[in-house]
């Protein structure tokens, strides 16, 4: 088997890829396959309460704060956040901190003001900007994106604001622990912690999403989502089915161990990369994250050598995001400590070969 370091669609625990094959044929005793299974029904009932309890579980969620499964990934939140909570006169602050943050700025400017309060863009989003707070004027929200996919930086500390806080936790979502009770809302899409693509997870203060715009058609608004328990149309029963395997997995080991394996696998990596900077150089300049490690070999026509030489050794889905080129190795949860270690050994011996 090949081991996947990919950004997303990432590498799936083998117990999640045995149960979706399972429920392919018979979803948890049902007699149906997952992708009949009703969605009004008390099977698929009963697959949305375990998940949102295993949500609520593992991440500490109190009682005001709703669960919800979205369709439309990452891009649909950076819609329906403005949809419901920005209208013209009024404004929300982004934290610029990388692509996908500010691709989430630029689909709320069209509703109403839109500011960054900090950049790292000219720095290459090599670490995450300082977060300048206005002291005269009010913010709808504000958002902050807590890991930097493409880049490889995450935020280790969220800061505590007077205005609503927002984050796009996509990528280290339930690799950490997290005070869910500083945010008003969370999202994140699947395809990385969390099952396959085609859902995403939205945890929502209850009072914030009553708050919302009314005139926007129900499949837009989070009220609508919370009112009728994520079934608004035909959710994605298969995505969220896959997710309900994943947050098993999880659970079985809990956020601390988890946190404290990513810290590990991490610390692992970058040492090596540290230890052999005559070959290998680090992308970001600081605030380095745990689930994307950016690098790359100094002398640049080893990057595609290399990931030629890693596929001959069944290491795959390392090429750095085209806007930053070089290497990428994704750690999400999935990935084991002799993932890891498979893949230094490879990077060792092609280091060996090339000197
Ligand atoms: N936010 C982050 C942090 C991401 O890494 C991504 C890419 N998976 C997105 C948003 C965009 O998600 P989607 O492709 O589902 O629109």
């Amino acid at each position: 088997m090949m081991i996947n370091f990919g950004a997303g669609p990432a590498h799936l625990p083998e117990e999640v890829i045995q149960g979706m094959q399972t429920a392919m044929v018979n979803a948890e005793g049902s007699g149906l396959s997952i992708m009949e299974l009703p969605h009004r029904g008390s099977a698929f009932k009963m697959i949305l309460e375990e998940l949102n309890g295993l949500v609520k579980s593992l991440l500490e969620v109190p009682d005001n704060y709703e669960v919800l499964w979205i369709q439309g990934g990452g891009r649909m939140q950076f819609a329906m956040l403005p949809m419901n909570f920005l209208q013209p006169q009024t404004t929300a602050g982004y934290l610029d901190s990388g692509f996908w943050a500010q691709d989430a700025m630029q689909y709320a400017a069209g509703y109403g003001d839109v500011i960054a309060l900090g950049s790292s863009a000219e720095d290459n989003y090599g670490y995450i900007p300082e977060l300048e707070i206005p002291h005269d004027r009010e913010l709808s929200y504000l958002h902050l994106t807590s890991n930097n996919t493409i880049y490889g930086t995450e935020m280790q500390s969220f800061p505590d604001v007077s205005f609503p806080l927002i984050a796009d936790m996509s990528s280290d979502i339930f690799s950490r622990k997290v005070d869910v009770t500083k945010f008003k809302l969370i999202y994140a899409v699947a395809q990385k912690n969390i099952g396959i693509a085609g859902v995403t997870m939205v945890i929502i203060d209850k009072a914030f999403a009553a708050k919302g715009h009314q005139h926007l058609p129900e499949i837009l608004q989070y009220r609508a989502y919370m009112e009728h328990a994520s079934i608004v149309n035909t959710p994605p029963v298969v995505a969220i089915y896959s997710c309900l395997l994943h947050l098993r997995y999880i659970h079985k080991t809990g956020l601390n161990t988890t946190q404290q394996h990513n810290e590990a696998k991490a610390q692992m990596l970058y040492n090596f990369i540290i230890e052999n900077n005559s070959y290998l150089r680090l992308t970001a300049q600081k605030d380095f994250s745990k689930m994307n490690v950016c690098f790359e070999f100094i002398n640049p026509v080893y990057n595609k050598q290399f990931i030629t030489f890693a596929k001959q050794n069944d290491i795959v889905g390392i090429e750095g995001h085209r806007r930053v080129g070089g290497l990428r190795v994704s750690l999400y949860n999935a990935i084991t400590l002799e993932d890891v270690s498979k893949l230094i050994e490879v990077l060792g011996r092609f280091i060996i070969m090339h000197r």
